[in-house]
């Protein structure tokens, strides 16, 4: 196959929506298609989504990404994919049906079961086999829940009848129609049956959970071939797998110890690699599989921050602001100074390093002359501020230097923001070369497993230099801005604090 004339298909199957995105050799994006699929909240806090048209949209994606580029199957020189995490799916091996809808990572309808196993004292044994904080949003109490309350499930489950897989897997199966079930270490290691160590599915959890083994995929590399594809009459290899964040990571090529990425979404998603030692947090981070240079298993710390973007949402709808989230920029530059002016937006608590649920957004330091743009200012710092909090804590679990941010998502457009985030954490801050990095990174693994490319660095090579805010402020004026907004969380703190991961929706 001549590589000028042919390409990588990453399929990103996110939580509102199903991407395909073509790259080129030259790691440029040629085409993207995208369906958005329905939202199912049967119950408050329950959500679900429906595989078939989890799996419908994604295959729309596909077909519609190599239409419109005019790109036969037979040009695709290989597929990667990556996922929205811990959403969980059953189904029955032989008719591939799905005995109930996907219990999606944001579900809360586990809480009580996972209450119950911190009560029992499991707490420990999880979080020291998994690396994660016993909660719903991971997969094991999901599958739990449907093998016990949907009829007869339980009892095909025991017979080898029924299926289990994160979304990676679901896709998996259908693309190759039902002839490979299997998932990757990064997937796996969300689902609270893996043990991150000896980087297989753990007897004691499986029974901690009541799930049978024989519904768990094989775990294959995540830059491997995998498989074939069938689409359109032709075969594909599928080479790439891996979750979302850890994609992102990869595609970000941050593989030395202490590099560490940033998504600037709705929320924040911040993972750190800490190469090949597992961190154990003591602020409530979680410790997952990442992927070195080499494709090899590493691992991350990993936290988020709940009000990223969403916080200047918060400012255009609410408040009435800004028209637009990008205007926040220009408005924040037009004062000079924070005038200790500090919002805390705990608008659903606090998470890392605080984890206080309780805890109730403020507006602090206000003056006779307060004006619009100093709380559009606190607003785009406060994004910063609680960046910076989590990567302090990771920085101090792992003991480990902050080396670099590389940063995506739809806020990385504010170079207030960046040039701000750049100012408080030290470091370099270097914008990833387009939004898709998650697609990016599958496709990077899915390249460097059927030779299409060689190494990470040649990848790099073809992107050129990507966009840095370096760090500029006076250290004296960063101190007072730190300190100000450590003094203005402390007064949002109730005395109420939890060690859950997410926000209770
Ligand atoms: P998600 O994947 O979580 O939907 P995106 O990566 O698409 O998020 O980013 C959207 C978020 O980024 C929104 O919360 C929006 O308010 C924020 N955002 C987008 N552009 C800007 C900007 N120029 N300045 C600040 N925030 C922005």
């Amino acid at each position: 196959m001549n590589k000028s004339d042919s390409y990588i298909l990453a399929l990103d199957q996110g939580t509102t929506s199903s991407r395909a995105i073509l790259f080129n050799d030259k790691a440029q994006v040629i085409g993207q298609a995208q369906h958005e699929f329905e939202q199912i909240f049967p119950k408050s806090g329950w959500v679900e989504h429906d595989p078939m048209e989890i799996w419908s949209s994604q295959r729309s994606a596909l077909t519609d990404v190599l239409e419109r580029n005019s790109v036969s199957p037979e040009k695709v020189h290989a597929i990667g994919i990556t996922n929205q995490r811990e959403t969980t799916i059953i189904w029955d091996k032989k008719t591939g049906q799905p005995v109930y809808n996907a219990i999606v990572w944001q579900c809360r309808r586990t809480m009580s079961l996972c209450q119950k196993l911190v009560d029992e004292g499991k707490r420990q044994l999880i979080q020291d086999k998994t690396g994660l904080v016993l909660d719903p949003y991971f997969s094991a109490s999901k599958i739990k829940w449907i093998l016990d309350h949907v009829d007869g499930a339980r009892k095909k489950a025991e017979a080898g009848e029924l299926l289990f897989g994160t979304v990676d897997s679901w896709i998996t199966w259908k693309l190759t129609r039902g002839n490979i079930h299997i998932t990757d270490p990064t997937n796996a290691s969300r689902t609270m049956l893996y043990n991150i160590h000896t980087k297989m599915w753990d007897d004691e959890l499986l029974d901690l959970f009541n799930v049978p083994r024989s519904m768990l995929p094989e775990v294959r590399p995540s830059s491997s071939y995998i498989g074939l594809a069938q689409v359109g009459g032709k075969e594909i290899p599928i080479c790439g797998i891996a979750g979302d964040q850890q994609a992102s990571l990869f595609g970000q090529q941050c593989f030395k110890p202490g590099s560490a990425k940033n998504t600037y979404g709705t929320g924040c998603f911040l993972l750190m690699n800490t190469g090949t030692t597992p961190v154990q947090s003591s602020h409530g981070l979680l410790t997952t599989l990442a992927l070195g240079s080499q494709c090899e298993l590493n691992y991350a710390l990993e936290g988020s921050v709940f009000m990223g973007g969403a916080t200047i949402q918060w400012l255009r709808d609410e408040l009435g602001f800004v028209r637009d989230e990008h205007d926040s920029a220009y408005f924040a530059q037009k004062v000079d100074s924070n005038e200790g002016v500090y919002l805390v937006p705990a608008f659903t608590g606090l998470g890392a390093p605080y984890w206080d649920p309780q805890a109730k957004g403020a507006l602090s330091g206000l003056t006779r002359g307060t004006n619009r743009n100093h709380i559009i200012r606190a607003a785009l710092e406060a994004i910063a501020y609680q960046s910076l909090d989590v990567l302090k804590a990771m920085q101090k679990d792992a003991q480990l230097n902050l080396q670099q941010l590389h940063v995506d998502g739809g806020a990385i457009k504010n170079n207030f923001l960046m040039q701000f985030q750049a100012d408080m954490i030290d470091v370099d801050v270097i914008l990833s070369h387009q939004a898709e990095s998650s697609a990016f990174g599958a496709a990077c693994l899915a390249g460097l497993a059927s030779d299409f490319w060689h190494t990470m660095e040649e990848i790099h090579n073809k992107i050129g230099a990507k966009k840095t805010f370096k760090p500029q402020i006076d250290q004296g004026l960063k101190q007072q801005y730190y300190q100000g907004w450590q003094k203005a969380v402390q007064a949002t703190l109730t005395s109420v604090t939890h060690h859950q991961p997410y926000p209770i929706l």
